[in-house]
């Protein structure tokens, strides 16, 4: 019998990871139950259909949160009636991503898949999703679940319109691309060294973490991690090396390329 693409991990009773574990970025979205309604925060790669995972967790009414635009955190974005997106990425979910659906697929496909894949996948036919949301996120933005709140934090430098989603009763931050366990990549023309440390200093100011949710690799990263990487940021602006062009910097558990 075919394996299913996800994998999906309980972090709580009313949260899971949905993982895809076969593709080598190792994309993580997550499902967040409330009492009235759910929310999906980001939608893979596309290669398999998320919402069919998403039907045997929950039959509630899901609106899906974009942690930013990229394609590798929309693919599953079309089988959702309701997405909301930070407004600084707006364009690109409407317009589409400023390189080529050629460059997005050879990028899919730039290492082995390490997972047998779905039989309806065909790489000639992926089209990354670009469409109408239905809710413009903004900074400190609440979304109700019922019994449950997720704060939006607009927390740009990976993407212009990046945020991180904050439950504070659990003490849960999904990270997306702001932190994961792996090289932090902040040479891209679309990313900003200065707003993604500002960003991080940010994230570190919250009440109380329990738990990162991180977009990418291990799904089990230490909070210091986050604490690490403010770390890390102020010895990079102290050095005036926080700019584009200065290389790959190591830190004890962090490192980040500009
Ligand atoms: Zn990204
Ligand atoms: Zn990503």
């Amino acid at each position: 019998m075919n394996k299913s693409w996800f994998t999906i991990e309980k972090i709580n009773e009313k949260t899971f990871a949905i993982s895809e574990y076969g593709h080598w970025e190792k994309v993580h979205s997550y499902l967040f139950i409330g009492s009235d309604k759910s929310a999906l925060i980001d939608t893979g790669l596309g290669i398999a259909n998320i919402k069919n995972e998403i039907d045997k967790l929950t039959n509630q009414e899901v609106i899906v949160i974009t942690t930013h635009n990229h394609w590798d955190h929309i693919g599953g974005h079309s089988l959702f009636k309701e997405v909301a997106v930070h407004k600084n990425d707006l364009e690109w979910m409407e317009k589409g991503l400023p390189i080529s659906v050629e460059q997005i697929r050879n990028t899919l496909i730039s290492k082995p898949f390490t997972q047998e894949l779905p039989r309806e996948f065909n790489i000639e036919k992926y089209i990354p999703f670009t469409g109408i949301p239905q809710q413009i996120l903004k900074d400190l933005d609440e979304i109700d679940l019922g019994n449950r709140g997720l704060k939006i934090l607009h927390t740009p430098g990976h993407s212009p319109g990046h945020i991180c989603v904050y439950e504070e009763a659990t003490g849960y931050l999904a990270t997306g691309d702001l932190l994961y366990k792996g090289m932090l990549y902040v040479f891209y023309p679309s990313t900003n060294p200065a707003l993604f440390a500002e960003s991080i200093e940010k994230l570190c100011r919250l009440p109380k973490i329990s738990k990162l949710l991180p977009g990418h690799y291990d799904l089990n990263i230490p909070v210091h991690y986050l604490f690490e990487a403010r770390d890390a940021f102020n010895k990079l602006r102290e050095a005036n090396q926080l700019r584009q062009g200065t290389g790959v910097h190591e830190f004890k558990c962090i490192s980040i390329r500009l």
